[in-house]
């Protein structure tokens, strides 16, 4: 049965068993995830215990598997069985599924609530930035939200801005259309860009004009990733609704969809169409970029300027899942190989942080270790990398590097002043 977030049976218990036996089955006959991710581990680990006697898989089985899944997506570019394949296996929809499942009959977790509510939360923390981030560092505050929201006393946190993004766009001075043949983008900031790195959106806003790019910044909400993570489909199709009736009318005029962030590129490509049968929702998918992706874009058109000022030396780029998912190759490292006198080394393991899965005090310190074969490669010292916002900040609790979105060491090759505007 293709995965389908509107069947009618989507929250029927019986259905899911059933569904649950037929791809555990399917897995067990193959195993090539087995060293994957701690859902595997524990599902394979889990049936040898039980001799393959597939039928003694209990509901609570189940659900560990389904709560060690952090949403990677790496299961499914890897599997030979997704659609169209008859098989029309999709292991991570499916354990989204179990969480949906867990949410309607429990209703979704205070943690996952306060989780999810990222705009609420970065639109009243950037307006006492200092006294938030002063608080979130504080250690027995930190004991408090363990012991209260779960939220682990070690988990690093980003730091909230005093101006978000949207503010310092509405006195940034645009760059006009340069001729009618110029091109045109939207962009889809993410929340991480809006109240915590907003020099990644400044650093995208000034490199995309100084490529002539046309840009304008809608009115925009989280994608609704945070609200899958824990299993709120209500909240992600509403988000995804919102987004899609703000993106789709610049996307008839011709513009692209762009955004810095790759797990919101990735849920916009390819879970909008399966949230939404609006027909807007394929369409915004089909002209949605990375934003380093769309960089890449404009250098195959031959748009790229390369009045590059600074060369980079050496990078270690990490490439994120929700890119390696998208299946667009390495275009961060393309672009940053533009640069004379620079070489990326790519490392394409996951880092384990996965949206808000290793924030949960039972899974921060799984996390870490799912991320050391990562962190390794970024303990010598030198120019760091990532498109994550959320893999910057597990490198740098891992290994202590300080990764930057490659957009921002972009904008150093091309010597532009950082923050010229304030
Ligand atoms: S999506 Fe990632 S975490 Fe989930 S089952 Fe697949 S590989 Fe494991
Ligand atoms: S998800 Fe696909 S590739 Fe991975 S173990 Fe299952 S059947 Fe095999």
């Amino acid at each position: 049965m293709a995965f389908d977030f509107n069947a009618k049976d989507f929250y029927d218990t019986e259905s899911y068993a059933k569904e649950t036996a037929r791809i555990f089955d399917i897995c067990n006959g193959c195993r090539l995830c087995f060293n994957l991710c701690p859902s595997f581990d524990v599902l394979f680990k889990r049936i040898d215990q039980l001799d393959g006697e597939m039928d003694k898989l209990t509901g609570e089985d189940t659900k560990k598997v389904v709560d060690l899944c952090y949403d990677c997506k790496l299961c499914f570019p890897k599997c030979p069985y997704t659609p169209p394949h008859k098989y029309m296996l999709d292991f991570p929809r499916h354990m989204l599924r179990g969480k949906a499942i867990e949410a309607k009959k429990n209703g979704v977790t205070l943690q996952d609530q306060m989780l999810s509510r990222t705009d609420l939360l970065g639109t009243v923390s950037t307006k006492a930035a200092p006294i938030v981030n002063w608080t979130l560092e504080s250690k027995p505050f930190r004991v408090l939200m363990e012991k209260t929201i779960g939220i682990h006393r070690e988990r690093n946190l980003p730091k909230y801005a005093s101006q978000t993004f949207v503010s310092w766009y509405k006195k940034h001075k645009k760059a006009e259309l340069a001729g009618a043949d110029a091109p045109k983008a939207v962009f889809f900031h993410t929340c991480s860009v809006n109240y915590n790195d907003v020099d990644t959106g400044k650093a995208a806003i000034q490199v995309l004009e100084k490529n002539g790019v046309h840009v304008e910044v809608p009115p925009q909400k989280c994608c609704g990733m945070p609200y899958l993570d824990g299993g709120d489909i209500d909240n992600a199709k509403k988000h995804a609704a919102y987004n899609l009736r703000q993106l789709a009318d610049y996307v008839k005029k011709g513009y692209d969809v762009v955004s810095p962030g790759p797990s919101c590129s990735y849920l916009m490509k390819q879970e909008y169409p399966m949230l939404s049968d609006d027909p807007d929702a394929k369409l915004v998918a089909s002209h949605t970029f990375d934003l380093m992706e769309y960089l890449a874009k404009l250098n195959k058109e031959g748009r790229l300027s390369k009045d590059f000022k600074a060369s980079q030396g050496k990078i270690t780029y990490h490439l994120p899942c929700h890119l390696k998912a998208q299946n667009i190759g390495f275009k961060s490292r393309d672009v940053l190989q533009l640069i004379p006198d620079t070489e990326v080394e790519v490392v394409a393991k996951c880092s384990g942080h996965d949206g808000t899965w290793s924030l949960k005090k039972e899974n921060f310190k799984m996390s870490l270790e799912v991320g050391e074969p990562l962190f390794e490669k970024f303990r010598d010292g030198g120019a760091a990398a990532s498109d994550c916002p959320l893999a910057q900040l597990q490198i740098e609790k891992g290994s202590g590097a300080k990764p930057r979105h490659p957009v921002q060491i972009l904008r150093d090759a091309y010597g532009m002043e950082k923050d010229p505007e304030g």
